[in-house]
């Protein structure tokens, strides 16, 4: 899920909208109750319900030119700002009116910030973010000095009283930042799956060999370091198609890279339990296998390598051939690193090419 910032933006409107409808329904539902009329400044009212509708109207409005025009170069550039910068003006439109040093307000503003910044490009968020704590910073100054209303929406009654004694006022604070808290957790959820997914991807990559889908050496080599460092034993076997550059010369690279994906395949298929397979390097494979007699590491190498005897690589419809491989194998020590152990496996492996390939072959010392 790597999310445009188009997309994002969208979300945020989404957001932003659904907030909106939230703050109406609290307006609306306030003024319309006898008992809490009073809490509320019948003077605002309609300009208050007016300019909230119009504001979540123009939320909802706004993530279809984001749609629309999600594959023009200027929509992706610029309405991001634009729905950043509406998103927070009615934003701290809805601070003023509740107060602009009211806890909502000051949470909310915290909690966007927080969010913007690893949501969007620091460039985006930054272009609003300053303006607006600059204008929250006086708009506080200038509601001390009483040069500016302080929460109008609110009766003088309530402004008036000693705020958090106030049940209406704690209840309608915890109300109106409850759906800013909503919209964080949810823009949030949204980056920290971006995060799991991207890390995901990275430590496959890190891991895995692209061509046949198994371990590569990174992963084996720190797989085998783990082996040791339990101090457990291992067999380790090295193996190395034979005349493979001939498959590629005669049939062509793609044809190659077949018989490693299928190699790779039957070697997977040929282990247990907490063995693994690596592709060692271009043509060459490596099993590492757990606990393991030099007998039973030869009797996987052997079935291994009639299986890859016996699989038809198919050249087109009318044409196989097959491929082999040989094998060396090597038991471990511990008094031994895994580069010697690797060593003395491909030396194994060099007496199995050496007397004519297609064969396993134990490093002598493993006997
Ligand atoms: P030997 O029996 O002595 O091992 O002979 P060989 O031809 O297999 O050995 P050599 O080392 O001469 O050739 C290995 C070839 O493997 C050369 C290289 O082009 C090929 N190769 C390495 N990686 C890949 C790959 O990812 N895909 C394909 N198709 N070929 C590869
Ligand atoms: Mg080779
Ligand atoms: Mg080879």
């Amino acid at each position: 899920m790597n999310w445009s910032n188009l997309n994002k933006s969208m979300l945020v409107l989404f957001l932003g909208g659904i907030d909106h409808i939230l703050w109406i329904a609290w307006y609306l539902g306030c003024s319309l109750t006898p008992s809490l009329q009073h809490w509320l400044n019948p003077d605002y009212f309609k300009f208050h319900v007016t300019r909230m509708s119009i504001c979540c109207i123009l939320s909802f409005l706004l993530i279809w030119p984001c749609h629309y025009y999600r594959h023009n170069v200027y929509a992706q550039t610029y309405l991001p700002y634009i729905s950043i910068i509406f998103f927070s003006l009615t934003f701290i439109y809805g601070g003023y009116t509740i107060g602009i040093s009211s806890p909502a307000t000051i949470a909310g503003y915290i909690s966007l910030v927080t969010v913007g910044l690893v949501l969007f490009e620091r460039k985006i968020i930054y272009i609003i973010f300053i303006p607006i704590t600059i204008y929250l910073l006086i708009a506080i100054v200038l509601s001390m000095l009483g040069k500016m209303t302080y929460a109008p929406v609110y009766s003088e009654e309530v402004n008036r009283s000693i705020l958090i004694h106030n049940e209406f006022w704690v209840y309608s604070q915890l109300y109106l930042y409850i759906p800013i808290f909503f919209a964080g957790l949810v823009l949030f959820e949204v980056l920290l799956t971006q995060w799991r997914n991207r890390e995901k991807q990275i430590n496959e990559i890190s891991q895995i060999d692209p061509l046949t889908g198994i371990y590569n050496r990174r992963k084996i080599a720190s797989n085998l370091s783990q082996i040791q460092q339990d101090q457990q034993s291992y067999a380790l076997v090295l193996l190395d198609l034979d005349h493979f550059k001939k498959i590629n010369d005669s049939y062509g690279h793609d044809v190659g890279d077949q018989v490693l994906k299928k190699v790779a395949k039957i070697l997977s298929a040929n282990l247990r339990g907490e063995d693994v397979v690596g592709r060692f390097g271009g043509e060459e494979f490596i099993l590492v296998l757990k606990n393991k007699s030099l007998k039973q590491a030869m009797d996987i190498a052997e079935r291994c390598r009639l299986e890859i005897e016996k699989e038809p690589i198919y050249i087109n419809k009318s044409t196989m051939i097959h491929a082999s491989a040989s094998f060396g194998v090597a038991l471990s020590k511990l008094s031994l690193s895994k580069e010697v152990i690797i060593r003395q496996a491909d030396q194994a492996l060099y007496q199995a090419k050496d007397s004519g390939r297609n064969q396993v072959k134990p490093y002598l010392d493993s006997i």
